[in-house]
């Protein structure tokens, strides 16, 4: 009989991923909650853990006030298929992109997947705006202290984002 330990190194690799959510059209909660729920029906993927929600008013954008959370999933996809994924769950929320940073139903960005390091003309990873955004940080050292430096907090502090309800 063979043993299980064998067959570990045939299993896909598991990666910790965190995934930025935001809206700022029609009902903003509701379109987050149905997105967290949507990501439990991505092939390979958990939720592992979910932020409070964050609302700011827009800073490049316009329109009503955003809300924000982040998002941990673990997941044996590649990063182009979750963020495949990611988008087809952006288009059923009725995402439509008539000029950059318009007001949105739904935004999901890839943060971070893993410790990749990934530059291809439809994604980068880090998400390269990440840094400069706390409706990004402040949700991302919620729930995961380790991946933001006290620093980066500080540099977004005068930024006025407010911790909601989630529920
Ligand atoms: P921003 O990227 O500044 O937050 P945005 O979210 O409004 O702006 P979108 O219109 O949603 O921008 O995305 C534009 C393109 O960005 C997408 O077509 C996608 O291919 C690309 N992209 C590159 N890196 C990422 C990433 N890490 N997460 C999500 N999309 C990404
Ligand atoms: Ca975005
Ligand atoms: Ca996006």
């Amino acid at each position: 009989m063979v043993g299980l330990t064998q067959y570990r190194s045939c299993a896909p690799e598991r990666v910790t991923a965190f995934v930025g959510l935001g809206a700022n059209l029609g009902d903003a909660a509701e379109a987050l909650h149905a997105a967290i729920k949507a990501f439990d029906d991505i092939p390979l993927t958990q939720v592992r853990a979910v932020s409070s929600f964050y609302r700011s008013q827009p800073i490049d954008s316009s329109g009503p006030d955003y809300l924000n959370a982040v998002a941990e999933l673990q997941t044996a996809l590649t990063a182009p298929a979750l963020l495949c994924h990611l988008q087809a769950i952006e288009q059923r929320a009725g995402r439509e992109r008539p000029y950059r940073n318009a007001p949105r139903t739904l935004d999901l960005d890839l943060l971070l997947f893993g410790s990749a390091r990934i530059d291809s003309p439809a994604l980068t990873v880090p998400h390269p705006r990440m840094a400069q955004r706390a409706f990004v940080l402040q949700p991302l050292a919620e729930i995961a202290p380790g991946r933001v430096t006290p620093a980066e907090l500080d540099a977004v502090a005068a930024q006025a984002i407010v911790r909601v309800k989630n529920s």
